[in-house]
């Protein structure tokens, strides 16, 4: 153990590179797409020290041109599940003994990987089997994932710092012990940063995990893989295993060293992991730390004082931006009467200049949808949307899959403030926009409140500061992240510290202390300098 009381670098977030034609950082990105795109990858499981090849593969594709194989993974079977679990146990002692230094060391390692050697290759990942155009591929997969990893370091650091009062007869310590046993991150596919910092934040607590990342964002998760070995993560400390959610999930939660759960995803998922750990309570060793961000039906409330462009454009921003696929994308909104001309011709009007079509496009504003299932989804309520009186859709609203998973931006208008697009979460580019009249401010804040069971995102757009005060009081627990006068998506970490309540998780604040905090378990240290040697106390006379 080396001698001092180490500082870590300040952390900073990443600048985001603009994609200007002719830049270097253009080129460097294309490059590795058309490289990316021209060969295949044979992703096998990682656990411990060993690539595992299973023999039993699925095929990689680009879901805006779905037919295009890029690669193939391995699956595990219920077997390579029990060896990551063991395999994790193996490297625990070893990693959880190592001295902080050494583990901040390797994650900011990785930042400074992503920034520079790695950074147009995760993009270019991220572009091709996420379809992300090259802007949010540059702000999810390098900035947000370099974000993740520097500011966490930080938080580390002031964790570890944080230390009770001691006096002159006694020495009180807290000694922050990784949990006891190993931890499960299940990963989404829409954040390639997120699917990174899940097993990330709990291995720098000095955990071991078992990571399962989305089948729709295995292509990311391979250079995730390399840019953590490349640090120097030591093998068995994050073991991947790729394959059948339900068994991978089953076998970890049957282990009585389960001692915590990573998850991001949909909510209904979120729920059965949840009573699974219940149902298997009495097998564990330790109450499992059970954390997880999950869906969203996110908010724009505009006050008649907002500024109509504003408002058009958050709602554009909001609910479009990577085809709406981010839990905190707006997809439902309430315009008053008075604006809602202004507004309507606006969104319109942007909506029709976006193009649609391969990331590899730069003038591609938008991209294709994740999965044919998730294709067919939109497809369906933007079908019925067609058929209902109460609904209408005023732009978008084509779908085609013969390529690509395509699905134009689409803004549905309803007269049924609870019609189901403005309570159900379809994550796609759809927005369901509820016109109120102006007198009924005070209604339509409750509705907002009470119309869906997610709390995560949403934004109040008002000029009048007392507006401003009544929603964000009104809106209290409607949402984890909230704006004023902004789209409720793009929270940077160290800045927004992310995450929502209600149906929508357990907001333990993502890019924060307070979701590091989850993957410790501390120890308080009481030391005696003169130990008593009488039981008598004065009082006995
Ligand atoms: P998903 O729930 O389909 O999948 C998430 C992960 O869970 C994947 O690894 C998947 O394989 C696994 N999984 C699926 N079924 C499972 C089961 N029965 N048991 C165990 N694991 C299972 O979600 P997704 O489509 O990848 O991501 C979109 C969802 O994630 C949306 O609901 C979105 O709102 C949410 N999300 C939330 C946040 C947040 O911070 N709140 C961030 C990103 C995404």
């Amino acid at each position: 153990m080396l001698k001092g009381f180490f500082n870590v670098p300040k952390a900073v977030n990443e600048p985001v590179k603009g994609y200007a034609p002719n830049s270097p950082e253009k080129d460097a990105v294309l490059s590795a797409y058309q490289n990316m795109w021209n060969s295949k990858v044979d992703v096998p499981l990682y656990i411990g020290s060993e690539e595992i090849r299973t023999g039993n593969t699925r095929n990689i594709t680009a879901p805006h041109d779905h037919k295009h194989v890029v690669g193939s993974y391995h699956l595990a079977e219920k077997t390579h599940v029990e060896k990551a679990i063991s395999n994790a146990l193996a490297s625990r002692e070893k990693w959880a003994n190592m001295a902080w230094e050494q583990r901040a060391a390797i994650f900011l390692k990785a930042a400074e990987l992503i920034a520079g050697p790695y950074r147009a290759r995760i993009n270019a990942a991220t572009m091709i089997g996420q379809s992300k155009n090259i802007h949010q591929a540059e702000i999810d997969a390098s900035c947000e994932l370099i974000d993740f990893l520097r500011y966490n370091v930080e938080f580390m650091t002031q964790i570890y710092n944080d230390q009770p009062k001691s006096d002159s007869t006694t020495w009180n310590r807290l000694e922050y012990r990784p949990l006891e046993g190993f931890v499960y991150a299940i990963t989404p596919f829409n954040f390639t940063a997120i699917a990174a910092n899940l097993p990330a934040s709990a291995a720098m607590m000095g955990n071991v995990v078992v990571w399962k990342p989305s089948d729709s964002q295995v292509f990311s998760a391979k250079v995730i893989t390399d840019v953590f070995k490349e640090a120097g993560v030591p093998d068995g400390v994050i073991n991947v295993v790729f394959g059948d959610a339900l068994m991978i999930t089953d076998t970890v939660l049957a282990s009585p060293d389960f001692a915590g759960v990573h998850f991001t995803g949909s909510t209904h998922v979120f729920k059965e992991i949840w009573a699974k750990i219940g149902a298997n309570i009495n097998r564990y060793k330790t109450y499992p730390r059970i954390v997880g961000e999950t869906g969203g039906k996110d908010f724009i409330i505009a006050h008649p004082s907002a500024n109509v462009k504003q408002v058009a454009t958050g709602i554009v921003r909001g609910a479009f931006e990577f085809q709406g696929q981010k839990c905190s994308a707006a997809s439902r909104a309430y315009i008053p009467q008075s604006l809602w001309p202004a507004v309507k011709e606006q969104v319109i009007s942007d909506v029709k200049s976006m193009k649609m079509g391969s990331p590899e496009d730069f003038g591609n504003f938008i991209t294709a949808v994740i999965h044919e299932g998730s294709f067919d989804k939109l497809a369906k309520y933007i079908d019925q949307a067609k058929k209902d009186a109460d609904a209408e859709i005023i732009v978008g609203g084509n779908y085609d899959k013969s390529v690509g998973y395509f699905v134009e931006p689409t803004v549905i208008v309803t007269t049924n403030p609870k019609y189901t697009t403005m309570e159900t979460e379809l994550f796609g580019p759809v927005i369901t926009i509820y016109v109120y009249e102006d007198a009924k401010w005070g209604e339509t804040l409750e509705l907002v409140d009470t119309t869906s069971e997610y709390a995560l995102t949403g934004a109040v757009f008002s000029q009048d500061r007392y507006a401003i005060e009544v929603a964000t009081t009104k809106l209290q627990n409607a949402a984890g992240n909230f704006y004023i006068n902004d789209k409720p998506t793009g929270a940077v970490v160290g800045m927004q510290p992310f995450g929502g309540a209600r149906a929508s998780g357990t907001n333990d604040k993502a890019g924060s202390a307070l979701n590091l905090l989850r993957w410790v378990s501390p120890r308080t240290i009481k030391e005696t300098f003169v130990t008593p040697e009488d039981y008598r106390y004065p009082f006995l006379g």
